[in-house]
């Protein structure tokens, strides 16, 4: 549908709002020039209901008029015709609220609607505009469109509610987007079928682009310019952020306006009272509007809830990075456990035979790059499966996690001490030549043979022979395995010549025997 169609469905549509009789015949023979202001006071006196709401209002505070009116002819006279047909049309709207319907808030719609007509009237009185009763007026009519498309269509304006709240779009172009138009249209068309004059129909439709209305009227500029001010003022209801809301809206007052600081705050502060009286004078309980100070409370109270909700936030956020790092060491070293584990003999915590070969394939590269002399030294105990028979594997056991403890001990600390396998163990001493590896090895083996191996009431005596070799890898031109087989043919001579001994290979044709 076109929007002319849109405009042309909703103004035959049975749920168009209508206006009274009165406001009706008002509308039309206040834009004849030739009314006068008793043709005026006739028509309203007619319906006597209307006349008193017209009477209390004239004679509320609002007005403080010095004495009591109480002819509408008396009124007529003293608001002029415009102010007492802005009064008429406000009670043919401002009623009671109908029941709400189709999921539509006619409450908060006519609550807001109000907020937008008092603070429409303020502002008139605040830039001394004459008439504020239009500007009143125009205020309450510039969503009239929002309420028509809800009554008319209101399947589609269900789905126009929800992109509002759900995709937080802008509801002019939500209502575009299913509708195909917008309140501002719907709402202007219907007030100007009616024969609104323009300063009634301008707002409905310029409402939200104040800018985009030519006109050369100056008294319909400034409703328009105030009316969408009012507009943007009553959002504070519905935003998250209302302080944003109140800073454009003063912002834009004193652009469009030149109203200042002052006058802005006092208009602030008193909105919402006024609000609350005008809904007395039309009978009206407003139940959802705090004032402005009030949802800026909120707001910020709101704010800081967030805000401790964050440091809490943040808090589990540092509480969990910690409890992270924790479990990061605990892993690390559990890692370091489970590597030391895949490196370590489970019985004596000597290195095992893979991390021996690894070790000394590094040391020998090292070697060479540095020209170092490394030694390697071949211990296995003597006799040992004859201990084994006789003490039993425990005892064996014991010596052997004991053996290591002291070789371990007598070690430096870049020095590797392995478990070869069974009884037999390795040493790798970097940056050091057979002269020093044979002290070393002379030394441990002379600790061995005179430790007391002590288990279980028991005391042990055991002995160890020792094969030495050196290696230069830049120089030497053997390989790792032909040095372990070096250190082992010294080792099996150790054997041969006695044990408990120190056997230093040098070579193919030298053996040192200590
Ligand atoms: P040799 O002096 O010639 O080295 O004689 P030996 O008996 O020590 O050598 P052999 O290789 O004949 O026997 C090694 C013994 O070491 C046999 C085995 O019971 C013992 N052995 C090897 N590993 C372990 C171990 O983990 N625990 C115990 N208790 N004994 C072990
Ligand atoms: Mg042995
Ligand atoms: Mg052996």
């Amino acid at each position: 549908m076109t929007k002319e169609e849109i405009l042309d469905f909703v103004l035959h549509s049975d749920n168009l709002p209508t206006l009274s009789t009165v406001a009706s015949r008002l509308v039309s023979i206040t834009t004849d020039e030739e009314t006068t202001i008793n043709d005026i006071a006739n028509l309203i006196s007619k319906d006597i209901s209307l006349s008193a709401k017209i009477l209390k209002v004239v004679n509320s505070s609002f007005y403080s008029f010095p004495q009591r009116i109480s002819t509408i002819q008396q009124a007529s006279s003293i608001l002029g015709t415009n102010a007492v047909r802005s009064l008429v049309l406000s009670f043919s709207f401002l009623k009671p609220a109908a029941k709400n319907k189709d999921g539509f808030d006619y409450t908060l719609f006519w609550e807001k609607s109000l907020f937008e007509a008092v603070a429409s009237r303020m502002l008139m009185s605040a830039v001394e505009a004459e008439d504020s009763e239009e500007g009143f007026v125009a205020g309450l009519l510039q969503n009239l469109g929002v309420l028509i498309l809800a009554r008319s269509l209101p399947d589609q304006y269900k789905k126009v509610e929800q992109l509002i709240n759900d995709e937080e779009m802008n509801r002019c172009n939500a209502e575009k987007v299913i509708i195909g138009t917008d309140h501002t249209y719907i709402g202007g068309g219907v007030v100007k079928s009616w024969g609104f004059p323009a300063v009634l129909v301008d707002p409905v439709l310029f409402h939200h682009e104040p800018h985009k209305l030519k006109t050369k009227d100056k008294k319909v500029k400034l409703i328009t310019e105030i009316v969408a001010l009012s507009g943007i003022l009553s959002t504070i209801y519905s935003v998250k952020k209302p302080d944003k809301v109140i800073a454009r809206f003063k912002l834009q007052a004193k652009r469009r306006l030149q109203l200042t600081d002052k006058k802005l705050d006092d208009f602030l502060d008193r909105v919402h009272t006024e609000v609350q009286e005008t809904a007395t004078l039309f009978d009206l309980t407003i139940i959802n509007q705090k004032s402005v100070a009030e949802v800026l409370q909120i707001a910020n109270a709101e704010l800081s809830v967030l805000n401790l909700s964050y440091e809490q936030m943040n808090r589990s956020l540092v509480e969990k990075t910690v409890k992270l790092k924790m479990l990061t060491d605990e892993l690390e070293k559990k890692n370091k456990f489970l590597e030391k584990l895949a490196n370590v003999d489970g019985l004596t915590e000597a290195y095992n035979h893979r991390y021996f070969q690894d070790f000394l394939d590094r040391e020998i590269s090292r070697s060479e790059r540095n020209y170092y002399t490394l030694s390697v030294i071949m211990v296995d105990l003597d006799n040992f499966k004859k201990f084994n028979d006789k003490y039993g594997h425990q005892a064996g056991d014991y010596v052997l996690r004991q053996f290591s403890d002291i070789s371990r001990n007598m070690l430096r600390e870049y020095d590797l001490f392995a478990r070869y396998g069974g009884e037999e163990f390795v040493l790798v001493l970097p940056e050091t030549n057979v002269e020093e590896a044979q002290k070393v090895a002379e030394k441990l083996r002379e600790t061995v043979a005179t430790t007391p191996f002590q288990h279980e009431c028991e005391t042990y005596y055991v002995t160890a022979s020792f094969g030495v070799v050196e290696m230069s890898p830049a120089t030497d031109k053997f390989s790792k395995n032909d040095l372990i087989g070096y250190a082992d043919k010294a080792l099996y001579e150790a054997k041969k010549k006695g044990r408990n001994r120190v056997v230093v290979y040098s070579g193919k044709k030298r053996w040192f025997t200590k």
